[in-house]
């Protein structure tokens, strides 16, 4: 087993499964959370719960300039947030920079506790298509990060080819469905568990769980 391991942790469904997934391959475990701008600041609180619940340490560190410097729909209240994804781009809950500010400070921040493995839970079968969720940039990042500090850094994504279905059944194997379903907030209108049900995220989120409800039931029968 690695000895350990940081994880980018945000309290939402991707984040919190890569933290126990983490658990399970790494001796010790230390989980970073930002603050960004984000219009919900409930969610580091969120977070904070959930890593003290997994006996995890838990560090926040404010990135607020993200959130100043681009513009987004999760930052900015007076933006109306796209409901669909824009056929020739991504919608306006794009965080532009975020993932690559994100990936940068948790490097230094790991390299401080001799941390060379850090988790983050993107996915390029999100479908948004943020291109910072994407196996090409996280790659480039990886090494670009390596270049900069002259350190071997390895960046995992247990979640990049897997969908949302697919994340559930691996919440499930690690034996934290019911956490992941009750306790982390990934609605973009800042309701905790099973969401508003209306946004993209909890459209996304729910039709994964109930996709994946439904195939467990059916071998189970
Ligand atoms: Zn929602």
């Amino acid at each position: 087993m690695e000895d350990s391991a940081l994880v980018v942790f945000s309290g939402g469904q991707d984040s919190t499964t890569c933290l126990f997934w983490a658990k399970k391959n790494f001796k010790r475990v230390v989980a970073l959370c930002f603050t960004y701008g984000q219009k919900h600041v409930k969610e580091v609180e969120i977070a904070r719960a959930i890593a003290e619940h997994a006996g995890v340490d838990f560090h926040l560190l404010d990135a607020t300039f993200i959130g100043t410097l681009g513009t987004s729909s999760l930052t900015d209240s007076s933006l109306v947030m796209d409901q669909e994804k824009p056929a020739d781009s991504f919608p306006n809950t794009f965080v532009p920079g975020r993932n690559l500010f994100f990936l940068s400070i948790a490097a230094v921040f790991a390299r401080e506790q001799s941390i060379r493995n850090i988790i983050t839970g993107v996915s390029q079968t999100d479908f948004s298509g943020y291109p910072d969720c994407r196996d090409t940039f996280i790659r480039s990042a990886n090494v670009t990060i390596n270049l900069a500090m002259g350190e071997q850094f390895i960046i995992h994504t247990p979640l990049m080819w897997i969908n949302k279905e697919q994340t559930w059944a691996l919440a499930d194997q690690l034996g934290v469905l019911d956490l992941v379903r009750t306790k982390t907030l990934t609605c973009y209108n800042g309701i905790v568990g099973d969401g508003c049900g209306k946004c993209p995220a909890c459209k996304l989120r729910k039709a994964g769980l109930d996709h994946y409800l439904a195939n467990k039931n059916k071998e189970n029968d």
